[in-house]
């Protein structure tokens, strides 16, 4: 890993500016709520930010019928940096819930099914949490818990 000292909203916002075109195509807002004065965290930026893609492209994948994705970022815990996903898409049956993340596992004709599996190693590897919660009808929540000290 090539470590550096960064703060992930940096990275959020590079990786918001890429995905912009197509969430105004699709309809959809990309709205952040981020708390003041976050500390940084150790971290190789680029695999974060793959994170990042994988779980905003899963959100409006989900979402063909535009809507708002929320990203909340603050400290939590005292010691790490929670980043909230949440999309208005259909959300995920609990019985599908456990297999997502599992490699090949997708459920579009076009899917890889390695987008949550690689984020979750890539979580795994910063020492932090990625966890799903979905309510069907409502949407889904990809909550991410990262260290900020290694
Ligand atoms: P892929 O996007 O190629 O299918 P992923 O690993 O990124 O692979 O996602 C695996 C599966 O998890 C998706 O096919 C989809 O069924 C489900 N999924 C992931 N994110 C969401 C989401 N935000 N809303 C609904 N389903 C989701
Ligand atoms: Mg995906």
């Amino acid at each position: 890993l090539h470590v550096q000292n960064k703060n992930v909203v940096l990275l959020l916002k590079e990786v918001l500016a890429i995905l912009d075109t197509q969430a105004i195509l699709k309809n959809i807002r990309l709205l952040t709520e981020i708390q003041g004065n976050l500390p940084t965290i150790s971290c190789e930026p680029n695999q974060i930010k793959q994170v990042f893609i994988n779980i905003l492209k899963n959100a409006m994948e989900a979402m063909n019928a535009g809507g708002e994705i929320t990203i909340a970022v603050t400290q939590c815990e005292e010691r790490y940096i929670c980043i909230d996903v949440t999309d208005q898409g259909p959300g995920i049956p609990e019985d599908r819930l456990k297999k997502i993340g599992e490699p090949f596992y997708t459920t579009k004709e076009k899917g890889t099914g390695l987008g949550l599996m690689v984020s979750n190693k890539i979580i795994q590897n910063h020492k932090g949490t990625i966890s799903y919660e979905s309510e069907i009808g409502k949407g889904t929540t990809v909550k991410i818990k990262l260290p900020i000290m290694q």
